[in-house]
């Protein structure tokens, strides 16, 4: 890409939202560049609670249009990429004092028929004291409900909705910050810079979507220059990791005293997965932790419920993120929508400015589609909808069947051992034959960097998925970093520093 060049948009983000806006504008024939000051779903797009969910208690403040837009898109997603989303089973213990049963009953009602559910089960009670999923909670809690809605692997649909853009022509640019842009000419230009050069080039675009999520508000007033009129409450949430607490695939969804609800998830199979909380955040957005109260917090919610106890010596990892929420003015950080809104400043004629404020994980291909409609009016010739029924990479398995592709697979290549399979299963789907290649031995896959991590692998995403370092990897492209000692963490690291130079910040697909 030549720096003289116009496309028409440049979206500045590489988080859910500024991947699928800019895989979206690339399938409609428009031309984009994203940038990414860090790497590809590094801030929030990776530190959510990784559910593509209607939002049960979103119901408690009457956000209907919410709740069936998002509902509606758990079946769309789930076919489209069934590798990296899956159905999950959730068990609601039931708690008089918090919410009487009947509200619970009419809350699951409306969740099973507002959003046109077909593959995913529905609703129903369940007694505590006889089903397996009461076994490890308190014998307090005798009567429960049961309902669905889906996991997500949330930086992993980040990385492949980039990666659809970029082999469908556009550019992806990580590591790249967005420092300035004004409109001059008729168009935007923008300076970016290569955040380990320091370097700067200029970029010019017909169009330009701020899609920094919780850095939107800053973004426009600090690179852009402008007035920000909207309003972006920003509210902390964070997880814990601790070994697994209890048998079974399904998750918890408990109640607690302040009427927050807090999730318990199986996770990366010896895990299980705590969060979240709501803390009003004001500091550095590039530095959020999750604080000891939290994880003191989480650790009593879980102790009201299970019979066994968890302290903070028990987590053995934790991540926070910030979510950016579209201010409706509640007084509860809880109760703050989870709607979204797109702003569009195009007046006099002037190069579009749209913004993305909030949104959810969930809606993000329903978001980008709407941002699409709405720079409509400036690119005419934009084609249609069209993500509705697209696989994402590696999402294109046979009836979307993730059982019937990995049986296949384990037939096709006996020679990988079975967990193995599964993993790059689930993090490949059909690009796992890419990532093989004509292996036909695991010594075949190089070395063994780390337990289970070939250098294929490595290889495969630093060319493939914009993997410039051992985080990238660890624990945004897989989680890999939870199940490796320190020792092997640093052979990752080490092998990126001897590897060939990365095809470049600019790498894009093939
Ligand atoms: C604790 C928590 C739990 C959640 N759970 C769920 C859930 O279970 N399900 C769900 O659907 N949603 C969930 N969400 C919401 C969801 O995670 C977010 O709404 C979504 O990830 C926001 O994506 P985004 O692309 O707008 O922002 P981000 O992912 O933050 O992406 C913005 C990107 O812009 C980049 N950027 C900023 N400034 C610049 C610049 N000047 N130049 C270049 N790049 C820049 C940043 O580095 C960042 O990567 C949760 C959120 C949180 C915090």
């Amino acid at each position: 890409m030549a720096g003289h060049d116009i496309v028409d948009l440049l979206v500045v983000g590489g988080g859910v939202n500024g991947a699928g806006i800019l895989r979206d504008a690339v399938g409609r024939g428009l031309t984009g560049i994203l940038v990414e000051q860090g790497d590809l779903a590094g801030a929030t797009s990776s530190a959510s609670t990784k559910l593509v969910h209607g939002g049960l208690r979103y119901l408690e403040y009457y956000e209907f249009r919410l709740v069936r837009a998002a509902l509606a898109e758990r079946e769309v997603l789930l076919a489209n990429a069934p590798h990296i989303i899956w159905p999950l089973r959730f068990v609601l213990p039931h708690e008089a004092s918090l919410r009487p049963a009947w509200m619970i009953r009419l809350g699951l009602l409306l969740y099973d028929h507002l959003g046109g559910r077909r593959r995913l089960p529905g609703s129903h009670g369940v007694d505590l004291r006889r089903d397996p999923a009461g076994v490890p909670l308190k014998p307090s809690l005798t009567k429960g409900f049961v309902y669905s809605d889906c996991w997500v692997e949330d930086s992993r649909l980040v990385v492949l909705n980039a990666l659809d853009a970029a082999e469908r022509g556009a550019t992806v640019l990580t590591r790249t910050r967005c420092v300035a842009a004004r409109r001059a000419g008729g168009v935007w230009e923008a300076t970016v810079e290569d955040s380990g050069t320091g370097r700067r080039r200029s970029l010019r675009a017909r169009a330009l979507v701020n899609a920094t999520g919780p850095w939107a508000a800053s973004f426009v007033q600090a690179a852009l220059g402008l007035d920000w009129g909207h309003r972006l409450r920003l509210i902390k949430g964070s997880h814990i990791v601790v070994p697994r607490l209890y048998d079974g695939e399904h998750a918890y969804i408990l109640q607690n005293v302040d009427r927050r609800i807090v999730f318990a998830i199986p996770y990366e199979t010896d895990y299980t997965l705590i969060g979240t909380t709501d803390v009003p955040f004001d500091g550095d957005l590039g530095a959020v932790r999750i604080s000891p109260a939290e994880i003191g917090y989480l650790c009593e919610v879980i102790n009201r419920h299970f019979r066994r106890t968890v302290a903070s010596a028990d987590v053995v990892w934790s991540y926070a993120g910030v979510r950016p929420l579209y201010d409706d003015e509640a007084v509860d950080a809880a109760a703050v929508t989870r709607d979204y809104a797109l702003e569009l400043d195009a007046a006099g004629g002037a190069p579009p400015l749209l913004s993305v404020l909030g949104g959810k994980i969930t809606t993000y291909r329903r978001l980008a589609g709407q941002v699409l409609d709405k720079l409509r009016p400036h690119f005419p010739a934009a084609g249609p909808a069209w993500t509705h029924a697209a696989p994402l990479p590696g999402g294109d398995l046979p009836d979307a069947d993730f059982d019937r592709f990995l049986r296949e697979l384990r037939a096709r290549k006996p020679w990988l051992p079975a967990a193995l399979a599964r993993r790059y299963a689930r993090a490949y789907g059909t690009r796992v034959e890419r990532l093989l290649g004509t292996a036909a031995a695991l010594h075949d896959l190089g070395a063994e960097i780390g337990p289970g991590l070939y250098e294929a692998e490595l290889e495969y995403l630093r060319r493939h998925e914009w993997a410039i370092d051992a985080e990238d990897v660890l624990w945004r492209r897989s989680k890999l970093g939870l199940h490796m000692p320190e020792a092997a963490r640093r052979r990752v690291a080490d092998w990126f520093d001897g590897a060939a130079a990365p095809r470049g910040r600019e790498a894009t697909a093939s």
